[in-house]
C-alpha cells in the first residue's frame, strides 16, 4: 500500500488562552499603541521587552514591527551608511540582503558549507571588505561561534547575528543572538512565536540600544521603556537619530507574552519531532543526513538534507513524487525562486561572484517545516515516504 500524508505544513498551532485573554484586555483599553499608557500603567510591549531581555540575558530589548526591520535597525545603529559594504550569507532568506540594501549598503556574499552554516574559511579571506557581518543562522544552523567571533574581532568587524531561527537557541551555552552586537529576531507567524508580524533586538550596547529606540519611532518617550539604558545615554544621541517608525504595539505583546514564556517546552517539542524525521531518513541510500555539532543547541523547526550530485531531474522528480504522496519538501537548487528559496545569484540588485563550492551545497538541498501541528506519528509517515521516495530513484539519479 502506497502511504499518503494528508496534513499541513504551514499550519501553526492556535493562540494560548491567556495571550487571546491579554489581547481581548488590551482591546477592551483601547490603548494599543504602546505609548498609550494610563498614570501608573506599564505597557504590554515594555513588560514583554523586559521579560525577552531577562530570557536571552540581554540588558536591553527592544520589540519591533518585524524581524526585517529589527535587521535594518541594527545595521544602522552600528553606523552602517549607504554605499558602505556588509558582509552576508550566500545561503539565507531575501530579508536578509534585503535589509542591507534598504539601508543602502552592498551585501558582500560569504560561502555556505556542507553543514548549512556560513565558511569560515570565506568569511576569512573577505574579513577585509567590510565593518559589518550581519550573520544569518538560516534554519536554524549554527557554525561555530569562538571561531567566527575571533575572525570577526580580530579584524575589528561588528557582528549582528539574524537568530529568526534560532530563537532558544545556542553555541555551547551561549543564546543565539549573545554573540554580537546585536540579536535580531521575528515573531512572524512562521517563526518561533506567532504575533502575525513582528520582532525583537536585543544588545548590551548602552549607546546602541538608545539609538535603536529613537529609530524605532520613540517620539522622545523612551523613558517609558523598561529594558533600556539610562536617559543620559539617551540624551547624547537623540538630536543626531532619526525616527523611522517600526513599533510593536500592545496587541501584539500581549498574544506574545506567554509564548515566550513557553518558548523553552515548545523547542523541546520541534526537537522531538525533529529526531523521528532524522532517525527515520538516516542511511537512505543517496540522502544525506546535516549531522548537528556538539555544541549546537537547536531548535529545529524545519529540517534538512541534501541530494549529493543528483542531477537536477531527478531532484525535480523526487519532489513531484512526495508531493503526490502529501509531502511539500522546497528545493535551493532550483533555477528560479519559488517561494521563499531564492538564493544569493537570485537577488539580481546585489553583485555577487559565482560561488562554485556554496552551488554545489545548494543544487542538492532539500528544506522542510516541522509545524508543531505535526505528531511524532506523522513525522514518522513523512521520514518513510521521503526515504521512499529516494530510494527509487537514487541510482538512476547520479549525473
Ligand atoms: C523571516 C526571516 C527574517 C525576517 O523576518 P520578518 O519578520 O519576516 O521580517 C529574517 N531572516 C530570516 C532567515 C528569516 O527567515
Amino acid at each position: 500500500m502506497t502511504e499518503i500524508f494528508t496534513g499541513s505544513f504551514t499550519q501553526q498551532e492556535p493562540i494560548p488562552e491567556d495571550g487571546i485573554a491579554a489581547a481581548l484586555g488590551v482591546m477592551k483599553s483601547g490603548r494599543l499603541h504602546r505609548y498609550n499608557t494610563i498614570d501608573g500603567e506599564i505597557a504590554q510591549t515594555a513588560l514583554l521587552e523586559e521579560e525577552f531581555a531577562a530570557q536571552t540575558g540581554a540588558s536591553y530589548c527592544l520589540a519591533v514591527a518585524s524581524g526585517g526591520y529589527a535587521m535594518t535597525t541594527a545595521l544602522r545603529a552600528s553606523g552602517v551608511e549607504p554605499g558602505d559594504a556588509v558582509l552576508t550569507n550566500a545561503f539565507t532568506l531575501a530579508p536578509v540582503p534585503g535589509a542591507i540594501a534598504a539601508v543602502g549598503g552592498r551585501p558582500i556574499f560569504v560561502g555556505v558549507t556542507e553543514g548549512l552554516v556560513i565558511d569560515l574559511d570565506d568569511l576569512e579571506e573577505k574579513i577585509d571588505q567590510a565593518n559589518v557581518l550581519l550573520l544569518s543562522h538560516m534554519r536554524g544552523h549554527i557554525c561555530d561561534m569562538e571561531r567566527l567571533m575571533q575572525i570577526c574581532d580580530d579584524a575589528g568587524v561588528t557582528v549582528i547575528e539574524d537568530c529568526a531561527h534560532t530563537m532558544g537557541a545556542d553555541w555551547n551555552g551561549v543564546p543565539s543572538g549573545r554573540w554580537g552586537k546585536f540579536g535580531c529576531y521575528s515573531t512572524q507567524t512562521y517563526k518561533h512565536v506567532n504575533s502575525g508580524e513582528g520582532g525583537f533586538l536585543i544588545t548590551d550596547d548602552e549607546e546602541g540600544m538608545a539609538r535603536a529606540i529613537i529609530l524605532s519611532g520613540s517620539y522622545m518617550l523612551y523613558e517609558r521603556h523598561r529594558a533600556a539604558p539610562s536617559r543620559e545615554v539617551f540624551e547624547q544621541v537623540k538630536y543626531v537619530t532619526p525616527n523611522i517608525s517600526g513599533r510593536m504595539d500592545n496587541l501584539r505583546a500581549a498574544i506574545l507574552r506567554p509564548q515566550i514564556k513557553d518558548l523553552p517546552r515548545q523547542c523541546q517539542r520541534w526537537n522531538a519531532l525533529y529526531k523521528v524525521v532524522e532517525e527515520g531518513l538516516r542511511n537512505t541510500p543517496g540522502l544525506a543526513i546535516v549531522e548537528r555539532p556538539e555544541k549546537e543547541g537547536y531548535v529545529a523547526s524545519s529540517i534538512q538534507f541534501l541530494l549529493p550530485h543528483w542531477a537536477p531531474e531527478a531532484v525535480q522528480d523526487f519532489l513531484k513524487g512526495c508531493a503526490a504522496r502529501g509531502v511539500e519538501l522546497k528545493w535551493f537548487g532550483g533555477a528560479e525562486p519559488v517561494g521563499f528559496t531564492s538564493r544569493y545569484d537570485s537577488w539580481r540588485y546585489a553583485e555577487s561572484a559565482p560561488m562554485p563550492r556554496t552551488d554545489s551545497v545548494l543544487a542538492g538541498l532539500i528544506d522542510m517545516r516541522l509545524p508543531l501541528t505535526f505528531s511524532i506519528e506523522d513525522c514518522a509517515l513523512i521520514a518513510r515516504i521521503i526515504r521512499d521516495e529516494a530510494m527509487a530513484r537514487h541510482a538512476a539519479a547520479a549525473q
